[in-house]
């Protein structure tokens, strides 16, 4: 967005506020400056006065935000709210820094010496010493103190073998239609089952899903702290890849944020669509109601909307139809499945008790359906509910729709061909 056009969007605001009424922050602070209607306000004023020093008030209303979209959603003037507040905090960001553990965990996104999938492998030999294994869910909880991480804090599991040492071994399927397959860096690194179950379910419906080994961070983590540099480095290193493998002209992702991001890139060839996993199971829809027949899950299923998926790319139908195609009359819907969930990319470890606060609001509302089971197509959300299950001690899982649907297709069919 240049300079000309935010400006231009900040004009469109007619101070209507009806952001308020949906945004998870002014929920639970009740202050104007942190709903979209006042951060604007605050921005237009230090754009317009044109002061160095960014007041201490103006940097915490631009930092407490999700970037979650709610605002966006239920704007009457159709202002690009999150893009404003994206640059102020390029603005921010370029005045004061980065934090210096964003610093230094965006180093490892773009670093060939150093890159973030090693750095994680070689934390999976050391967890067991500072973690220990939910008894109940997925995932592990501190055993020492660390700083910034208490007790209740879910991290994920990091695996030996991430998803690109799964893929080196696996046997590909002959005769395939090939498309490219865009993990994410938490499936790649930290949820790589889920990766493979993805990729199972392409295979099933005639696809071969190809990651090549290339594939840069999607860059939203650094979009969304200001940091222009990364984002534009890892982007173009993304859209390279996608040029090299011109092909391949359908992009998949399982990842909500992924999605958002890639759809976002300037310069994606005209030819190339990128899709969420659920709008590309929508169009063979007849395809995989055949494969899995009769067949439903006996779990009573919910879903939450994860933010990038439903207000970034407007995409609710597509998970509904798949949950029911897997669950029947047990997938039900919960009270404000739109609400974000409060993890907001490093929002949920930056903000954590304001991050908590959001996130009991969402518990509670997957509690009140009886559900075993909480879906969504975003890893970071799946993450952020499985602390809200352990936080509660309730008894719900939190699951990727695409990892059921593969356990659904693999009761019927001949085992998957994975060798890792
Ligand atoms: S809903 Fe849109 S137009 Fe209305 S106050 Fe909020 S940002 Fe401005
Ligand atoms: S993006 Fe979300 S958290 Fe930020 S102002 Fe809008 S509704 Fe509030």
């Amino acid at each position: 967005m240049s300079d000309f056009s935010w400006r231009d969007e900040l004009q469109k605001c007619v101070k209507c506020g009806a952001c308020m009424a949906v945004c998870p922050i002014y929920r639970q602070t009740g202050r104007e400056e942190m709903v979209a209607r006042g951060k604007l306000n605050l921005i237009e004023r230090i754009e317009t006065g044109g002061t160095e020093e960014l007041p201490a008030g103006w940097v915490e209303a631009i930092d407490h935000c999700l970037l979650c979209c709610s605002c966006e959603e239920n704007c009457s003037k159709n202002v690009r709210i999150t893009e404003i507040i994206a640059h102020a905090r390029r603005e921010m960001t370029a005045k004061q820094g980065l934090h210096p553990v964003k610093k230094g965990g965006f180093a490892l996104l773009t670093s060939r010496f150093l890159p973030l999938g090693r750095v994680l492998k070689a934390g999976s030999f050391l967890q067991w010493l500072w973690a220990r294994r939910l008894p109940r869910q997925s995932g592990l909880v501190r055993r020492l103190p660390l700083p910034g991480i208490d007790s209740r804090t879910v991290l994920p599991q990091l695996p030996r073998r991430n998803l690109d040492d799964r893929l080196q071994k696996r046997k590909r399927t002959a005769g395939l239609t090939e498309i490219l397959y865009f993990p994410g860096c938490a499936t790649r690194y930290l949820f790589p089952e889920m990766g493979l179950d993805l990729i199972f379910v392409l295979e099933k419906l005639g696809f071969a899903g190809i990651v090549p080994a290339e594939l840069a961070c999607c860059g939203l983590v650094t979009w969304g702290a200001g940091d222009e540099a990364t984002r534009k480095e890892l982007a173009d290193r993304n859209l390279e890849v996608f040029r090299r493998h011109r092909k391949l002209r359908t992009i998949v992702t399982g990842c909500a944020s992924c999605g958002h991001a890639l759809k976002e890139y300037e310069g994606v060839p005209e030819d190339l669509e990128i899709l969420d996993i659920s709008e590309f199971l929508y169009r063979h829809r007849e395809k995989l109601g055949n494969l899995v027949g009769d067949r439903r899950r006996p779990e009573k299923i919910t879903y939450h909307d994860p933010c990038h998926l439903r207000k970034g790319q407007q995409v609710t139908r597509e998970p509904r139809w798949l949950l029911a195609l897997i669950a029947g009359e047990n997938f039900i819907e919960m009270r404000h499945p739109e609400r974000c969930c409060g993890a907001g990319g490093t929002f949920g470890i930056s903000h954590k008790e304001l991050s908590r606060r959001i996130l009991a609001e969402k518990s509670a509302d997957i509690d009140a359906t009886g559900a075993e089971i909480v879906t969504s197509g975003c890893p970071g959300c799946l993450l952020q509910l499985t602390e809200g299950a352990v936080i509660g001690n309730s008894p719900w899982q939190a699951r990727h729709p695409v990892s059921l649907l593969a356990e659904l297709l693999r009761r019927k069919a001949a085992p998957d061909p994975v060798c890792g």
